[in-house]
């Protein structure tokens, strides 16, 4: 019998990706390339495997809150898939000669309040300059705030993304 603690594990695929699965689950697929292997098969591929027990460190509500903040709009609901739900989040910004777009797609277990995989996307342009996981809240801010930080070197005025992940507070101090 598995106890508790070990029912979230954390994940990687050969992919690069990295993502939270339920071991109560028959099989883990990954979010990123699809490949699907259950438990006993995990055991011996070399695609994929637990790196050990895990979740992300944010509740629905933190996380939604943070992309609240920083003015992100629900852009679709990509894949009806039946153990997961799965949104994409996205944040627009135009400097000269640049469109700044993120997109944060993320897939969260249905009947528990928690996250399960978060991919990070940068495109300038549409062109993917950052394409990456997310397993924790402090990797999530860092990645906006340096993005924010960036995008402020060349915009003309204060954007949406600095004043919310600033909070208010001077740049600088940031
Ligand atoms: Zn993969």
């Amino acid at each position: 019998m598995m106890v508790d603690s070990e029912r979230f594990v954390q994940m990687g695929c050969s992919c690069g990706a990295e993502w939270i699965e339920d071991r109560l689950e028959p099989a883990a697929t990954c979010p990123w390339c699809d490949l699907k292997l259950t438990w006993d098969q995990l055991a011996t591929s070399d695609r994929m495997g637990v790196a050990g027990p895990g979740c992300i460190d944010m509740s629905r509500d933190d996380f939604q809150q943070i992309i609240d903040n920083c003015s992100f709009v629900e852009t679709k609901n990509p894949s009806a898939r039946s153990r997961y739900e799965s949104t994409i989040w996205s944040h627009l910004y135009s400097t000269p000669g640049t469109i700044w777009e993120i997109t944060i797609e993320v897939t969260s277990f249905k009947t528990e309040d928690q996250l399960r995989s978060i991919t990070f996307v940068l495109r300038l342009t549409g062109n993917p300059v950052l394409f990456t996981s997310v397993l924790t809240a402090d990797q999530l801010l860092f990645l906006v705030a340096a993005i924010a930080r960036a995008m402020q070197t060349v915009a003309e005025e204060r954007t949406p993304l600095a004043e919310g992940i600033f909070c208010g507070h001077p740049l600088e101090a940031a």
